[in-house]
């Protein structure tokens, strides 16, 4: 054996668990198939901006270990999450807040805010939802569910509201204050070069091999260290042997607007109307406050089907693909060498924060942190 551990996947699971191998002495390589390391959270720089190639990513949580913890491999900025919504041309705020309900119905107060909605939730006259849109009008009423949630929802499952299962959505956030920060979370911020440069620094010292899939030199691989840490996805490991786990994905369109600095004022717009063939635009820009270039990189997003030729991005965890995970995950629990973990090790939306806390547990518990 060359090494105690083998790490497949240089991105934040990884890099977490490789840091803290690699501190207590351990011998380790960490291999990716992507070409770069950092995984999914991967910022490159076009034209002076960091760019989020696999989507946007803003660090948040409520956790102090983990802000500590990634603290001491970047400096993050003061950057606060906003969200917008462009209805037919109309912008409005999120999460529905008063800034939103001042714009539906001219309301001020909480007070009235409550009472409109409420008047709506009466007038829908549901009390045992049975689809996706029941459920959104038994929960804020008709005006929101048009404006905000109809086509968007549409957009992001590829099918009406009334064909969907009223569980996706559990309950509606609904702030009755002038508070427009999407997230509650106490910290918040973007690394300030970028989180790949976050990621190497977690990485500094740790073998690499970049461009190297494992399933490709699974014979090679197996015997190569003592333990493996898996954050490649479990079904795929297994061959696909027992059916495949279902994903959601995004098509990014990017382009760099030569002409133009500042295009849409924040860093996150959604259309919500049902006939934008995408569900947002990110502006990259604005994720670093203060930033000055000239032009400015925009991707608009399409949420589609996955296929195995496409990036799996969220796990569907509907009961089919929970039952399915439940047998892959037997399979490997009967496997001593090998640990799976990360949100395709454990097929399981992570965000950043759990997905750190989670690396820094099994860590914990490997190596005695
Ligand atoms: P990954 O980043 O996917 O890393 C796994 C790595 O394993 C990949 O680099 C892959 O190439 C490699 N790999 C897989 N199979 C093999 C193989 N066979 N051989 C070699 N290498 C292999 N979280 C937030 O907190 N805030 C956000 O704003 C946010 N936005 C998000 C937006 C989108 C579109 C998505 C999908 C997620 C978002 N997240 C966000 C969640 C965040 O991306 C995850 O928490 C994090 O990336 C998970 O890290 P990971 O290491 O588990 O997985």
């Amino acid at each position: 054996m060359h090494y105690d551990y083998l790490i497949v996947g240089a991105g934040l699971f990884g890099a977490v668990t490789a840091y803290n191998a690699h501190k207590v002495g351990k011998k380790v390589l960490v291999i990716d198939r992507r070409q770069h390391t950092a995984g999914n959270v991967y910022t490159e720089n076009q034209h002076g901006i960091q760019v989020h190639v696999y989507g946007a990513h803003i660090f948040h949580t409520n956790d102090r270990r983990v802000w500590d913890f990634v603290n001491k491999f970047s400096e993050f900025n003061r950057y606060t999450h906003h969200v917008l919504a462009n209805y037919n041309g109309e912008i409005y705020s999120l999460p529905f807040n008063m800034f939103t309900f001042n714009k539906i119905w001219h309301v001020n107060t909480p007070e009235e805010a409550m009472k409109k909605i409420n008047e709506q939730i009466k007038s829908s006259g549901i009390t045992d939802p049975h689809n996706l849109e029941e459920q959104a009008l038994s929960l804020v009423g008709y005006d929101i569910y048009e404006r905000l949630i109809k086509g968007y929802t549409r957009k992001q499952w590829g099918r009406s509201c009334n064909e969907l299962p009223a569980s996706i959505i559990k309950r509606l956030p609904v702030r009755f204050t002038y508070d427009n920060n999407y997230y509650n979370a106490r910290s918040q911020g973007i690394p300030v070069n970028g989180y790949t440069d976050m990621i190497n620094n977690m990485l500094d010292g740790v073998e690499i091999e970049l461009g190297c899939d494992f399933l490709n030199r699974r014979g090679e691989f197996e015997n190569i260290a003592e333990k493996i840490i898996y954050t490649g996805a479990i079904d795929e490991y297994f061959d696909f042997r027992l059916g495949a786990l279902e994903y959601r994905t995004v098509k990014f369109e990017n382009e760099f607007l030569q002409d133009v600095n500042n295009f849409q004022g924040c860093a996150q717009l959604n259309y919500t109307d049902e006939k934008t063939p995408y569900t947002r635009i990110i502006e990259h820009k604005h994720f670093y406050p203060g930033i000055e270039t000239s032009g400015t990189v925009i991707s608009r997003e399409y949420s589609q089907e996955w296929n195995k030729n496409s990036e799996p991005y969220y796990p569907v965890n509907d009961e089919k693909n929970n039952e399915l995970y439940k047998k892959y995950k037997q399979l490997a629990d009967s496997k001593t060498n090998i640990i799976f973990g990360g949100r395709l090790g454990e097929y399981k939306y992570y965000d950043m924060d759990q997905t750190v806390l989670s690396a820094l547990n099994l860590s914990d518990k490997l190596f005695k942190c």
